[in-house]
């Protein structure tokens, strides 16, 4: 796999060093012993994991969720923070341009629904964010 940012970002350190690691105590997240049966298995906890996993649940599914170090181990944990529109590297034009106007729109409308998405479920869940 190619990856865009030098190995360091990819490892331990980032995590270690930043300001939730400092601040906030890890919890010891529960490992399974011996087998574990589950009718749905969600592999890794970061937002698209543990989201998935959540709504699972809320369903009525047998979900168990599966992460190799610790959930916000990766991108999740190690993000900027920010929701909001204009995450896009491309400009409009260059949106249009290379997807068409409907396309354009449809990134939009995408980014405008994760945004609200977000706020949803902070909401409702009555999130300290
Ligand atoms: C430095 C940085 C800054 C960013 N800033 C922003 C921002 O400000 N706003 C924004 O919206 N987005 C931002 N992003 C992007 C955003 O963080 C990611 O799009 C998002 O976190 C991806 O979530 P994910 O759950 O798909 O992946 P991840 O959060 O990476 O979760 C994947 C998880 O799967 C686990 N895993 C991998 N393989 C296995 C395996 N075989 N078995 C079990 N577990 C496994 C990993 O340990 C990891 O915890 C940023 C990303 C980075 C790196």
């Amino acid at each position: 796999m190619r990856r865009i940012a030098r190995p360091y970002t990819y490892g331990p350190e980032p995590v270690a060093r930043c300001w939730w690691a400092q601040t906030v105590k890890t919890p010891v997240w529960p490992r399974p012993a011996g087998q574990l049966t589950a009718d749905v298995a969600v592999i890794g906890g970061g937002f698209t994991g543990l989201s998935a996993a959540l709504h699972l649940a809320e369903a009525g599914e047998d979900v168990a969720l599966c992460e190799a170090e610790a959930p916000f181990w990766g991108a999740s944990g190690r993000n900027g923070g920010f929701c909001c529109l204009g995450g896009a590297k491309a400009d409009d034009a260059a949106l249009a341009w290379r997807h068409g106007e409907d396309g354009r729109r449809d990134w939009h409308r995408t980014e405008r629904a994760a945004v609200e998405f977000a706020g949803g479920l902070i909401d409702r869940l009555g999130l300290d964010v």
